[in-house]
């Protein structure tokens, strides 16, 4: 069976016309599966009956399945989604007062192993395609009487080692579907190709860069990928992505205790962006997984502020914001035990593989792009 999400509104006309019908019918499939949350054929009533019937026998709505769901007291709600191949990952529903974002994965585990990421220790199961990525979208739509407004590419996965489905389904969310292309962002640990070639493609999504480390020696302790390409070689491909996007750039620096925390580590930023003369927040996120096989630790809360505090005497914009979802990003983890025990959780069922689920500091990462994607937009 073929899924309807991911398809352009232009290859629906072409599925409506190959099975005899104008394509104006191909219009109101994407209307149904795109604006009106359609879960099945069957609910596409303003199509003829003989049509439906037809298109079911080859064609499916394609949302994916929901495996377990938590939901917060603040309305954050953590989805395990599930693939018809049995393949699950997780997407994230963030309600902001009148904005509502989402996170998205992109791949199935992820081979950039970063050191702090539960996600990295199963490696990489395979990409999603465009339809996958945006299914995820659809489905917390569906689940929601919120318009979603924002979306942040910060779930599994090095979203441009999945360049082509991550463009495609950029596109859909712009084209298809409505969403704001400054409404939506990208993150990347800093695949050098994938940000000059995204700086080519006249998307003018928000790029995030995992930076982490203001030294090559620290990031490479820290995101082994990061061997590859040198700090300096990505802040020159982000100045060329705001040369040509005119968007400026968001830095995350994940503040680990005794790692990268220190004033030393925040004046060597400073200097950093400074000297390279690359616009862009620093988003600062406290380190708060509690057990790492690094042995990684909290940055003491008064790291955390001279931090900041140094970023700021350097001239540079530093956020550090109080994260919600606490209690559904713990739940995560639960999730995970639950699933490797087999037991019974609150959601609808467990899923049946059982690849690393994010851990608790990955959800305030979640939480903190989306809410800079919505202060964006203000
Ligand atoms: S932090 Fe992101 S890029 Fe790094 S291993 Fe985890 S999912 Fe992959």
């Amino acid at each position: 069976m073929q899924p309807f999400i991911g398809m352009t509104i232009k290859e629906l006309e072409v599925v409506a016309q190959e099975a005899g019908q104008p394509a104006y019918r191909g219009r109101q499939i994407a209307e149904w599966v795109y604006r009106r949350g359609a879960q099945n054929i069957e609910e596409m009533t303003d199509l003829p009956k003989e049509f439906r019937a037809r298109l079911a026998e080859s064609f499916t709505v394609g949302l994916p399945e929901v495996a377990h769901c938590d939901v917060a007291p603040d309305d954050t709600a953590k989805y395990l989604m599930r693939f018809p191949d049995g393949q699950t990952i997780e997407s994230v529903f963030l309600p902001y007062g009148e904005r509502v974002s989402v996170c998205l994965s992109t791949q199935i585990g992820c081979a950039a192993g970063c050191r702090f990421c539960a996600t990295a220790i199963g490696g990489l199961s395979r990409n999603l395609t465009a339809g996958e990525i945006i299914g995820q979208f659809l489905r917390m739509q569906s689940q929601s009487s919120r318009r979603i407004s924002h979306a942040v590419y910060m779930g599994m996965g090095e979203p441009l080692w999945n360049y082509d489905a991550v463009i495609a389904s950029l596109r859909l969310l712009g084209n298809e579907i409505g969403v704001s292309l400054r409404n939506l962002t990208v993150s990347t640990v800093g695949v050098v190709p994938g940000i000059r070639a995204l700086a080519q493609e006249s998307i003018p999504v928000t790029l995030a860069i995992s930076l982490h480390a203001p030294d090559d020696e620290t990031r490479e302790r820290l995101i082994p990928t990061a061997r590859k390409w040198k700090i300096a070689e990505i802040l020159d491909a982000c100045a060329e992505y705001v040369r040509r996007t005119h968007r400026d750039l968001t830095f995350e620096y994940l503040l680990i205790g005794g790692v990268n925390d220190s004033p030393d580590h925040a004046r060597g930023l400073v200097s950093l962006l400074k000297s390279r003369h690359v616009p862009g927040n620093v988003n600062l996120i406290p380190f708060n997984y509690v057990s790492t096989p690094q042995g990684f630790r909290r940055p003491e809360r008064e790291s955390v502020q001279r931090f900041r505090e140094e970023l700021e005497r350097g001239g540079l914009v530093a956020t550090q914001r109080m994260t919600r979802g606490h209690a559904i990003s713990a739940a995560c983890g639960q999730l995970r035990r639950t699933l490797l025990s087999g037991a019974k959780g609150n959601g609808t069922s467990p899923a049946n593989d059982l690849e690393p689920i994010a851990a608790l500091e990955r959800g305030e990462r979640i939480e903190l792009m989306a809410r800079q994607g919505a202060e964006e937009s203000r």
